[in-house]
């Protein structure tokens, strides 16, 4: 962009003026004392102009520079409340040019981060109505068919009713995830950090999820005997939260009749790693990098019978990270996966 400016004369007539004003006076009244023109009065004009100039020039330049940098500085502060105003106002040019060039920085970043905002959120939307659709459309199409007259048979009846259920059962559980993503991913989620035996929040979670391991025949169980508790300092209701979302996977995508093995282990620096374990479907090399991504899943067909908003593990990934700890996964196609996460150990 090519900006014109104008040239100003204003600011040298102006200090030019005041100076040949001042010599003049200076001159005729040394001239109207001394009588004589001698080498003496002349040295004395040189020294008193030199003077009055300097702090002409010098006055003149900070007022002249201060009012237009003013004024820089208040067009800026219009813009936003910006950190510039806080500071001094400054007549020294380097400086001037390196905040400004820091400023137009800062709004460089901010508004690449904005572009960025505006690209998930229309992402995010297009996502949740994609995963909203599907089991509308199929409650949808049972309540229809009954309507059209399959509600007179019995054995139809109750199927469909049953179907239609279990797509709003879907539904449910797709908007109780939004919910909560939606909470982790404005930052909303106020930790509360206590001090737990995360070995009675595993056995508990085993005790909720029992009935759904059973129906396919899955064992939930620790890998060995843990005698003395192990106490953690987190969230606990957060780290729940990670550990059911983790057994229901191992279940999900477990094979029928296996296992979902769960180890604690000591690590460095106070920390511990639990680690969820399973010999089901396993995930390929491929697909790994992309898992944490929210709505990701590794079958998009819907043609499997299990599978969930695709939530659930980006849910895990914020809630481990909102903690400071991180969250790993290992696994082998067809053979099993090993999801694992590090807490910090309480004193
Ligand atoms: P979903 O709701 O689909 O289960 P998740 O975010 O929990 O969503 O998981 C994302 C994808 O990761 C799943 O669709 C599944 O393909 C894969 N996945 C998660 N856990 C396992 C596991 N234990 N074994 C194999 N694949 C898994």
């Amino acid at each position: 962009m090519n900006i014109k400016f104008k040239k100003s004369y204003r600011f040298a007539v102006k200090s030019a003026l005041y100076i040949s004003v001042f010599s003049a006076v200076m001159l005729s009244a040394l001239l109207y004392f001394t009588n004589a023109f001698s080498t003496g009065t002349v040295l004395l004009f040189f020294i008193i102009l030199l003077v009055f100039s300097f702090f002409v020039l010098q006055y003149r330049v900070e007022h002249f520079i201060y009012r237009r940098v003013k004024k820089i500085y208040d067009d800026i502060s219009l813009l936003e409340a910006s950190p510039l105003r806080s500071k001094r106002i400054t007549t020294d040019m380097a400086t001037l040019t390196r905040e400004l060039e820091k400023f137009a920085r800062d709004k460089k970043m901010e508004i690449e981060a904005l572009k960025i905002k505006e690209e998930y959120r229309r992402e995010f939307l297009g996502n949740v109505s994609h995963e909203l659709k599907t089991p509308l459309f199929t409650v949808q199409g049972y309540l229809l068919t009954l309507l059209d007259g399959a509600m007179n048979d019995k054995t139809l009846r109750k199927k469909y009713l049953q179907r239609a259920e279990k797509g709003v059962e879907r539904l449910t559980y797709i908007v109780q995830d939004l919910d909560m993503i939606t909470k982790l991913e404005v930052g909303d989620l106020n930790l509360h950090f206590t001090k737990f035996n995360i070995l009675e929040l595993i056995q508990s979670v085993f005790d909720l999820l029992e009935m759904k391991a059973d129906k396919k025949g899955i064992m939930l169980m620790f890998d060995g005997k843990y005698l003395r508790p192990i106490m953690v300092y987190a969230d606990q209701e957060k780290i729940q939260q990670v550990v059911t979302n983790l057994i229901v996977n191992s279940i999900k995508y477990g094979k029928e009749n296996g296992t979902t093995e769960v180890s604690i282990e000591d690590l460095v620096n106070n920390k511990i790693i639990v680690r969820v374990k399973d010999n089901g479907e396993g995930i390929e090399k491929k697909n790994i990098p992309r898992l944490f991504e929210r709505f990701y899943r590794v079958d998009k067909s819907g043609a499997r019978t299990e599978g969930g908003s695709g939530l659930g593990l980006s849910i895990v990934k914020h809630i481990i990270e909102a903690h400071d700890e991180k969250i790993y996964v290992e696994s082998t196609f067809k053979q099993g996966s090993e999801f694992s996460f590090t807490l910090e150990k309480s004193k």
